[in-house]
């Protein structure tokens, strides 16, 4: 019998939900462990105040006074929450957060010993991250890179360490994170939106990017977790057969959430709340024990750290509450995925949403201006849009049976389009009294009305406009929203820019008046953005046609969806944009494909361990008993046993073929995994995993869950997708 599985199941049916104590005003909590605005004004003086404000604000440099002052307020106010270390916290490329922790306690000789923290730990640390993957750029035995604070997002509590949120730098500038680039295009396509906005408001000063991220996650059985290999090593399932109940009834979808999951997410969101995470919503999504979770949207910069800490802090939580968080965009074949919607717009200081449409013609022009441009953005940069979220675990929903697709694509809806329809028959050049006029009230002016009854939302786009912000609805659910964050932000960036030059130039050179010039820009880029813009169903074999004919690219696994990010046009606009060199976008592309590469070699290892050590001993020990059986029949029957052991013999025959067919075809992954591995370009190596080493995946995994449906379920050494799934 196997052991792990049924103790793993006993386990998990005694489980009692764990009690949270939940009798506080959320109100009341938010924050609390934040050193905030509030905890600021209380601890800062004056002058430290208001260099940490500006800092954040304006980007202005906090000098070592200052930085003196802030250590020191922060130190107290850690104290007297019980702190005893700090860390500096930041988000290497791994994909994870990183941390190293410090005590505040240091001796000062005579047996005497002080809680201390200078200026200078707050600014800048040295963390021993030789093993961080850098693509090259710091050699490891010659230098380090260091963290430095970012005053943007807050300080944070997080147990009893004070959390500094830093960014992570070689000592010769380059970034090894992915903070640094996000605040680089931040402050890009705040420079350009803001010059744009001076069109419409000359007060605005400054463009802030806003995140709202949804956060979908399955919670499994802590016990049921741990009895499977490859979830513990791959965070998804390698094999499985479908349970006979699926998804099918949609039983699940926004049903009543049970008790432990309920526990544990009521927990979770006192935690976010001590820590300024404005989780708003939860509730079940379409799989069996799927989940999402979503907060009130912030600046991304903080959104992005956030989001980040709540993956963390999930992960924690769970445990607590005997659960394990999976984070996987498949962890289940057969069964819907997990993505991480981002929700994006664009707000300036003087509190307008530019993706919002406004009260009057002037406002909406605005609106459509920002609009506009961001589709002329993804339709200028799909391949390098597609990139930003392209990983091993995503290939997994974009481009496999499930939306949204590999082809990146903008949803708008009828109404919108009818209006872009409308501006794209603007006169060249001056417009007539009259036309404006037209212009004014019934396109521009009309756009609040017809926003309100626009409801057909396309579920299946990857991009798509919800009212007053963007969708991008193609991030994977493990992913760090940082990277299409920059990448958006970036590709938004020049496009105004370019905008900016445009409409200058037709005002200066042809005369025209600032919303002519406007129209007419507005006009010939709706022209050119057609290309992009498509409401259907995003998935299935019509559209990736009528893809293909549009030009629209449609990369549908890691290493094909990465080159364009080391394409010459790709390091180009990033020196343009000043988001990242030629050797940082260079390293990053490395650090991605060798990452691509060690994640299917590890599934590829640990599906050739389970179907070779697990599987075939389990159907042998089956077929021995099979076998006895017949023996006995034979003794029995004699010469007339084959009557009544004829489901038995077929039996042995199929088990027998499966088995054959498993160590085949394990055998020849091995032999290409050998290949790839000898393999010294990287990229070449990532595409022989990918097109020689992955096609095995499913061809073990159909032996081994055949072999799942014959062999006696006390024999079966792996839980089970019921047990799993269904299991309270
Ligand atoms: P759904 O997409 O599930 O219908 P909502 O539209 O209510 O959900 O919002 C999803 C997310 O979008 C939330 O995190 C919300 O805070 C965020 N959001 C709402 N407005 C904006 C905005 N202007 N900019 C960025 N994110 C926003
Ligand atoms: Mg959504």
């Amino acid at each position: 019998m196997s052991k792990i599985r049924f103790k793993a199941l006993s386990e998990t049916l005694n489980r009692k939900p764990i009690e949270v104590n939940e009798n506080t005003k959320r109100s009341l909590l938010f924050g609390e462990n934040v050193f905030n605005e509030t905890s600021m004004r209380q601890y800062l003086t004056k002058d430290a105040y208001v260099g940490v404000m500006s800092a954040i604000s304006k980007g202005t440099k906090i000098d070592r006074k200052i930085a003196n002052q802030v250590s020191s307020a922060m130190k107290e106010w850690a104290l007297s929450k019980g702190v005893t270390h700090y860390t500096h916290w930041f988000q290497p490329l791994t994909g994870a957060t990183a941390e190293k922790h410090d005590a505040f306690f240091e001796t000062i000789g005579g047996g005497l010993a002080i809680e201390k923290f200078e200026g200078g730990q707050l600014v800048q640390q040295e963390p021993d991250a030789s093993s961080f993957p850098n693509g090259g750029i710091r050699n490891t035995f010659e230098a380090r890179g260091y963290t430095a604070w970012d005053p943007t997002s807050p300080a944070f509590i997080y147990g009893t360490t004070l959390c500094i949120p830093t960014i992570f730098i070689s000592y010769t500038g380059e970034a090894l994170d992915y903070k640094t680039p996000l605040l680089r295009a931040l402050h890009a396509v705040d420079k350009a939106a803001t010059n744009v906005c001076k069109y419409f408001d000359k007060n605005v000063r400054k463009v802030t990017s806003s995140l709202g991220w949804e956060q979908e996650y399955f919670l499994i059985d802590k016990a049921l977790a741990a009895s499977r290999p490859d979830i513990i090593l791959t965070g998804r399932t390698l094999v499985g057969h479908s349970p006979a109940k699926g998804q099918q009834l949609d039983d699940h979808y926004f049903g009543s959430i049970p008790t432990r999951a309920l526990n544990f997410m009521r927990e979770l969101e006192t935690e976010c709340m001590l820590l300024g995470i404005p989780v708003k919503t939860r509730h079940n999504e379409v799989a069996p024990n799927q989940f999402e979770l979503a907060p009130i949207y912030e600046e991304s910069n903080l959104a992005v750290d956030h989001n980040s800490l709540l993956m963390d802090v999930m992960g924690k939580v769970a445990s607590r509450h005997n659960f394990k968080v999976l984070f996987h965009e498949k962890p289940f074949a057969g069964i819907n995925g997990s993505g991480k919607h981002n929700n994006w717009s664009l707000a300036t200081d003087t509190g307008i949403n530019l993706l919002g449409p406004g009260k009057t013609p002037m406002s909406n022009l605005q609106f459509l201006t920002f609009f506009i441009n961001t589709i002329k953005a993804v339709n200028d940069n799909e391949e390098l849009l597609r990139a930003s979220i392209a990983s091993a675990s995503n290939d997994h929903r974009l481009g496999a049976n499930e939306a949204p697709p590999a082809i990146i694509s903008v949803f708008i809806g009828a109404q919108l389009t009818k209006v872009l329809k409308e501006l794209e028959g603007v006169t060249n050049g001056k417009l007539s009294p009259e036309e404006k006029t037209d212009l004014k009230l019934n396109v521009v002016g009309k756009i609040p009305d017809v926003l309100l009854d626009n409801t057909d939302r396309n579920r299946t786009s990857p991009f798509a406009f919800t009212g007053n912000k963007f969708e991008f609805r193609a991030v994977g659910s493990t992913a760090n929203c940082a990277n299409p964050m920059t990448i958006l932000n970036t590709i938004v960036a020049k496009q105004l820019k370019d905008f900016k030059v445009e409409v200058d130039a037709l005002i200066e050179n042809n005369d025209l008046k600032k919303d002519e010039a406007i129209f007419n820009v507005l006009r010939e880029y709706i022209k050119k953005s057609k290309t992009i813009l498509f409401e259907g169903n995003g998935y299935g074999e019509a559209w990736e046609k009528e893809a293909k004919k549009r030009g629209l690219s449609n990369n549908k696994t890691t290493p094909e969806a990465l080159k364009v990010k080391v394409a010459d046009k790709t390091i180009q606009l990033f020196e343009e944009m000043k988001i990242m060199s030629k050797v940082e976008t260079e390293a990053r592309y490395e650090i991605e494909i060798e990452e691509y590469t060690l994640r299917l070699q590890i599934e590829s290892r640990a599906l050739g361990d389970i179907a070779g050590n697990h599987i075939v001993p389990t159907a042998i020990r089956y077929q021995n008993l099979l076998i006895k059986n017949v023996k006995g029949l034979k003794e029995i029957f004699g010469k007339d046993f084959k009557k009544h052991a004829d489901e038995q013999l077929k039996l042995i025959t199929k088990i027998s073929e499966h088995i054959e067919g498993l160590h085949a075809k394990i055998d020849d992954m091995l032999a290409e995994r050998k290949k790839a591995n000898k393999i010294e370009n990287i990229e070449k190596k990532a595409v022989a995993y990918c097109n020689k080493v992955k096609p095995y995946f499913e061809e073990i995994r159909y032996h081994c869950d055949k072999l799942e449906l014959m062999v006696d379920d006390e024999l079966w050494p792996l839980t089970k997708y019921r047990e799993i799934l269904f299991t309270r």
